[in-house]
């Protein structure tokens, strides 16, 4: 039996495709993350991807300039779509498998989320690239990871950050910030820790999905298998029950 787990969420934010930029897209990027991706892939995990849109446009940040939330927030998503055509074309440079699904309708760029035909993709080890979010405004990409992973019932979601994993306090402000190893959900909600936004976490818990926070900085060592298999490389988020090490993820 392999000990990693057999279907893995991965949360990639926008900001890891930015490379060495202020903004957008940076074609280098995409390529070193890709050879993560493919490492993944070629351990014989199945791997669905919920890219974020952030190196582009957040919502949020667009109304703070006076543009209503709505269409700020369906800029936001449709920047999810440039993000997951520029992986997907790194990936494809790699020969790795992949389809790209959108939760909002865009046919002529992507194919329509829909959930048994995700379902069919991973079983085939086709790398699946969720965009455009949940497809509704006011949520996060990381809320879409959560919904995602629950419906691809993944073993492990796996969320990529700019840190080591989840601290006491912000580690980029706070040099005496203290790294958890292991968190609960419940933890994570009541203390409002800045990992991901709340829904995610209670959606993860509803559903029993371990989470698991790491420097995304790993991406571009080519070093998730280390991941995987030593959890002292970031935060292990679960109930305190489902086990720490990786082979226990094994369901
Ligand atoms: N967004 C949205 N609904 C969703 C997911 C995302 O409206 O279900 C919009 C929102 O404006 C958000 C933007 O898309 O700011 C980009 O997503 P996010 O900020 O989560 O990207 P990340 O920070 O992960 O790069």
């Amino acid at each position: 039996m392999s000990i990693f787990p057999k279907r893995i969420l991965l949360k990639l934010s926008g900001e890891t495709l930015i490379g060495n930029q202020g903004f957008g897209i940076q074609q280098q990027a995409c390529l070193q993350i890709t050879k993560s991706i493919q490492q993944i892939q070629q351990l014989g995990i199945q791997l669905g991807i919920v890219i974020g849109g952030g190196n582009i446009f957040r919502g949020i940040n667009l109304k703070a300039n006076g543009m209503p939330r709505v269409p700020a927030d369906h800029m936001g998503m449709l920047a999810t779509l440039l993000n997951g055509i520029a992986l997907q074309q790194a990936l494809i440079s790699l020969e790795v498998k992949t389809c790209v699904m959108s939760a909002l309708d865009c046919p002529k760029v992507a194919e329509s989320y829909q959930w048994s035909k995700a379902l069919q993709y991973l079983e085939e080890g086709i790398v699946v690239i969720f965009v455009g979010g949940t497809g509704n405004p006011y949520f996060t990409t990381d809320t879409a990871a959560a919904l995602r992973a629950s419906e691809i019932q993944a073993n492990l979601l796996l969320k990529a950050t700019k840190v080591d994993g989840i601290y006491n306090q912000d580690p980029l402000k706070n040099t005496q910030a203290v790294k958890y190893d292991r968190i609960s959900y419940s933890q994570v909600l009541a203390e409002k820790l800045q990992v991901m936004d709340a829904t995610a976490i209670a959606l993860c818990r509803n559903h029993q999905i371990p989470i698991f926070v790491f420097n995304m900085k790993r991406l571009f060592e080519n070093r998730l298998d280390h991941v995987l298999t030593d959890y002292s490389h970031g935060t292990l988020v679960d109930d305190g029950e489902i086990g720490h090490e990786a082979n226990k993820l094994d369901r």
